[in-house]
This record gives C-alpha cells, structure tokens and sequence, in this order.
C-alpha cells in the first residue's frame, strides 16, 4: 500500500515535467538547426533544412502527442506548435494544433492557422481561415514574381534560405500599417493587419492601402539603408520599389483576379510620384531628394541594374548587419553601380545623382 503510494505520487510529480521535457527537446532541435544554418546559410533551402530535423526531436514530439493528460502538456503543446513554425514545419504545427483543440480550443485557436508555400510561411490569427491565406498566398507570390521580373532580387529573406512570413491578424480596425518586423532570430517577417476575413480589399474604406502596403514591405525586407540611428533614405527606397511594383502588376497584360479587390494604382502610381516631386534636386539630404535619386536611376539604367548591384553587394556581404538584417549605403550603391556601368557618358549621369 504505501509503496503504490510513492508510485502514485512520482507519477502525478513527474508527469508535467515529461510533456514540457519533450517540448522543450522539440523546440531546442529547431533553435539549433535554425542557428547553424544562420552562421552559414550556403544554398540550403528551408524545406530542405525542416528535413534535418534530429531524429530525438521527432520522437520527443510523437511521444508529446501521445501524452494523454498532464499538467504542463497545454503549454508543451504550444511551444512545440510555434516552434514548428520556425523551421516551417506545418504538419507538426497542425498535428501540435489539433491535440490542443481537444484540451483546450480557446488556447489552440488563438495560435492561428499555418499555411507554408514554396517561398513564403504564412500565419493567420484572430479567426482567419486557411483559405483565407491560400487567398493572401495568390497576391504575395505575384508581387514576389513581379520583384523578380522587374528587379531580380537573388534573396528575399536576410537569412538566406529561410521562407518569408507573414503575419496576418484580422482587426476591427487597423491602427497601424503593416510593418517589417526586423526582431524575429532567423527569419524574415511582415506584420500584415486586415479588416476583412473574405478578400484583401484594398484601399479600405477608411482609404488605407494594404496591397501597396505589402509591396512597400517587401521593399524594406530587401534593404534597409544606412543604420538603425541613422535610416539614410529617410523612408525613401521602400516607397519606390513598391510603386514600381504596384506599377508593374496593375499594368502587366495577365490580370490576377484578385486585382479586382486592390485597386490601388488609381492613386498610387510611379507617374503620380513622379509629377508630385517636380524637380526635386536627387540626392539624400530628404525624402524627396533620395526619392528622385532612386527614380533618375531607374530612368538611366534600369531596375535590373539596381537589383544587380544590391545582389552584388550582398554577394561581397561585408556590409552591415544587424541581427542579420542587410543594411546598405548610398556610397557604396554608387561604388558598385559605377563598377558595372561601361559607357562613360552613363557613368557621368549616374555620378551626377549621388551627392
Ligand atoms: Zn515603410
């Protein structure tokens, strides 16, 4: 009797500790992947990295899953289900999500829903849908294609490899724009509110605009400029490849069909820009100045060149990073621009912009 006793007690006492233990070995299997692919990224693609996944972390996870009852297994639940999404692991996440429904669907519902494709992860909270991001997943992979065809960016995410995210929330209102979250260790995010779980609609009623929203953020995941005190384009440069690239979809022969729900060319458009700055002398004192920098550029060589040369850049990458984040400079823009240009009459024009 007294020894099924202390039995008993061991197992009520080391109960939670065996679900938050497997947790845990799931989700430090992940941080370690994902931190040895960033000290060298290399050509390794995500979804080759998710595969190498150690096989102690899948079996801590199926026994996790297992687990009938204890008392940290909610919260065990929830570490490994986030920690899925770090290594873009969505079958683990949705297994990780479904166990919770069964324990406690408030706590699993409010962890969203998961939607991987080839080069980006997409994350819905606040009772978006799956279908709602497969939606979303349509108008990002468009705008990503048409970054590719007007400027051929080679890396997207400034871990190379690691898929873009993006995180959806549906709001009553939105507050505050979508934004470049530069915080996450190993990835790339953009915080994307919205106001309507059926269709991105854009502008919103109240004259927000989300689709160029998203291609202005896309702009900032390529490229920050200067340093974290000191943002050299004054806001400029992710203003302006997006509205190249709003340009490019809005006026490209293959209509999506979703384009009929963002219709934010008829106000936002490169020849709108363009006659609102005048003649804006180009350099980088202001906003302004960056912006007819970027756009003389545009006019003399080309976006391609452009991308060309931040490619360039980050081929050398000896510029600076913080927490992985590529940050660039004018200087050495112009440097590189000028060491691809041949023909001197360019090179004059091109010098002639920088300051
Ligand atoms: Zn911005």
């Amino acid at each position: 009797m007294f020894s099924t006793l202390l039995v008993l007690l061991a197992t009520v006492a080391s109960a939670p500790d065996r679900s938050i233990q497997l947790g845990e070995t799931y989700a430090q299997a992940i941080a370690e992947v994902n931190a040895k692919h960033a000290r060298k990224p290399g050509t390794t693609l995500e979804s080759e990295l998710a595969e190498r996944l150690p096989k102690k972390a899948t079996l801590a996870f199926e026994k996790l899953i297992e687990i009938k009852a204890d008392g940290g297994l909610v919260e065990a639940l929830e570490a490994c289900a986030r920690a899925a999404l770090d290594l873009d692991r969505v079958d683990d996440f949705n297994t990780a999500r479904n166990r919770l429904l069964e324990l406690d669907a408030s706590r699993a519902e409010a962890l969203g829903v998961a939607l991987s494709r080839e080069r980006i992860l997409l994350l819905g909270e606040g009772g978006l849908s799956v279908s709602y991001l497969e939606h979303f997943a349509l108008i990002t992979e468009d705008v990503l294609a048409a970054y590719d065809e007007v400027f051929g960016f080679k890396e997207f995410s400034k871990v190379a490899g690691k898929k873009l995210r993006v995180r959806l929330h549906l709001e009553e209102a939105i507050k505050s724009p979508p934004h470049f979250a530069p915080q996450f260790p190993f990835h790339s995010e953009i915080d994307f509110p919205v106001i309507d779980a059926q269709t991105l609609n854009s502008p919103t009623p109240k004259g927000q605009f989300m689709f160029y929203g998203l291609c202005h953020e896309l702009g900032h995941v390529i490229a920050m400029w200067g340093s974290q005190s000191n943002q050299e384009d004054h806001h400029a440069w992710a203003h302006y490849t997006g509205l190249v690239v709003l340009e490019h979809i809005a006026t490209s022969k293959r209509k999506p069909k979703w384009l009929s729900h963002c219709r934010d060319f008829q106000w936002r458009s490169v020849e709108k820009e363009l006659s609102r700055l005048g003649d804006a002398k180009p350099g980088t004192g202001d906003r302004d100045a960056v912006l007819a920098l970027l756009f003389g550029l545009h006019d003399a060589l080309g976006p391609q060149a452009i991308g060309e040369a931040v490619n360039i850049m980050d081929e050398a990458d000896k510029r600076l990073r913080i927490n992985h984040v590529r940050y660039y400079s004018f200087r050495e823009l112009e440097t590189t621009l000028l060491a691809s240009t041949k023909a001197k009459k360019l090179k004059k024009r091109v010098s002639a912009l920088f300051p």
